[in-house]
């Protein structure tokens, strides 16, 4: 039934709209305000409310609780960031992601594996950026025992005692238990102490066996949550991720988002939460999806991360998969932190997601949102550095073409 109609006439033209205000649409929209009253209230949001939220088109409202709730919960003028770098040490990947553009077979021509010597020098680089860390991923190698990611992280640790590793993700954990049948306690406490700091949430995607399984041959939903219950359990902390628009429906992400917070309340160990969506290029699940999600979805999830996800802390904005622009209005939808600079990105970037910034350009779009950049470490300790005024210097970033229109 709809209950709005309107005519309109000019010239020779005539168009009818009908306003899209069924009841059922109208209802989503106006019984939305109660969960957010209620998540304002400072209570939890049961699954079934986030899935109303999730189904509404009013994400300019849900957005303004969100916003509402990262101001009460992070300081209101900040917005944080990290200067680090991605090391993908391998592309040699034993399992298959139909969603992955960057993984290769054992044995394949363009296959490669990181010389330590070579791992080093891109963190020299690192260092001379002012960055304080590395996130360092890679596929999963079927012949790399433990002892290999010991001998890695200690070479590291020891040359450079204060550089954070921020390193690997439940499928490389759930991989090294594979071949080496350590229980993953014993594998993330070993690693610990070789030099790990904390880990990365890669391998999320939707954490729900219904879509996992259609996707990709890694590790179950199941074992990703209990790599990360045994990371956090030896003290270490890692981010929670969620990759959607890989067929996943609501339901999968509401799932997705109650077993993050479930695994919160259990450990406190996540630090950050940060979804994004897929990025379809050079991949073979691309070529198949027919609905990408659009600019607003992205919003709409982010916020709706932050009301659901009551015990994680910080909520990050991802520039890299949304532009920076886009990544930028996320700040105003619950986002309060900005990410990597991402010196270098082998993942993402294979699958279509070419934004660049350098720290400039990332400072810049923070305070043109109305906030103070800051720079942050892994565990978002504030990183100050004497000379960030000189990449303040100008507020103005350079125009890359000006055309000038006459009127006449
Ligand atoms: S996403 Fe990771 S696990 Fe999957 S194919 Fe790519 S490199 Fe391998």
């Amino acid at each position: 039934m709809k209950i709005g109609f309107c005519k309109l006439q000019f010239g020779l033209a005539k168009w009818e709209i009908n306003y899209d205000l069924s009841i059922t649409n109208y209802e989503k929209m106006s019984n939305i305000q109660p969960i957010l009253d209620k998540v304002l209230d400072g209570e939890r949001m049961t699954a079934e409310e986030c899935t109303t939220l999730l189904e509404s088109n009013d994400f300019v409202r849900i957005g303004l609780a969100a916003d509402e709730i990262r101001m009460r919960k992070n300081p209101k003028d900040i917005v944080t960031y990290i200067i680090d770098r991605n090391i993908n040490y391998t592309n040699v990947c034993n399992v298959v992601c139909t969603f992955c553009a960057f993984y290769r077979r054992q044995g394949k021509p363009d296959t490669y594996v990181h010389s330590i010597g070579e791992i080093c020098k891109r963190i020299d680089e690192t260092i001379a950026l002012g960055g304080t860390g590395v996130l360092m991923q890679g596929g999963l190698h079927p012949d790399f025992n433990i002892e290999w990611y010991e001998d890695l992280l200690s070479t590291l640790h020891e040359k450079y005692p204060n550089f954070q590793l921020h390193c690997f993700s439940p499928p490389e954990i759930h991989n090294i238990h594979l071949i080496s049948g350590l229980d993953y306690e014993t594998i993330m406490q070993r690693l610990k102490d070789a030099g790990l700091n904390s880990m990365p949430g890669g391998g999320g995607e939707i954490l729900d066996d219904e879509v996992r399984k259609r996707v990709s041959t890694k590790c179950t939903t199941q074992e990703w949550l209990d790599v990360m219950r045994a990371t956090h359990k030896v003290g270490l902390r890692s981010t929670g991720t969620m990759m959607f628009g890989i067929g996943d429906k609501i339901e999968h992400r509401v799932r997705h988002l109650q077993r993050i917070r479930d695994v919160q309340d259990e450990t406190g160990g996540f630090t950050a939460f940060i979804p994004w969506t897929f990025q379809r290029e050079n991949t073979a699940l691309g070529r198949k999806i027919t609905e990408e999600p659009t600019g607003i979805d992205y919003l709409k999830m982010l916020s709706v991360s932050r009301l659901f996800l009551d015990n994680i802390q910080h909520i990050q904005s991802s520039w890299l998969t949304q532009g920076l622009r886009l990544g930028q209005t996320a700040l105003r939808f619950g986002a309060d932190d900005m990410g990597s600079i991402m010196i270098e990105e082998n993942v993402v970037s294979a699958a279509g997601a070419n934004t660049h910034a350098n720290e400039k350009e990332l400072r810049y779009q923070i305070r043109e949102a109305s906030f103070k950049p800051q720079q942050r470490d892994i565990l978002f300790n504030y990183v100050d550095r004497e000379d960030i005024q000189k990449v303040d210097k100008s507020d103005s970033m350079k125009l890359k073409e000006l055309s000038v229109a006459f009127a006449d």
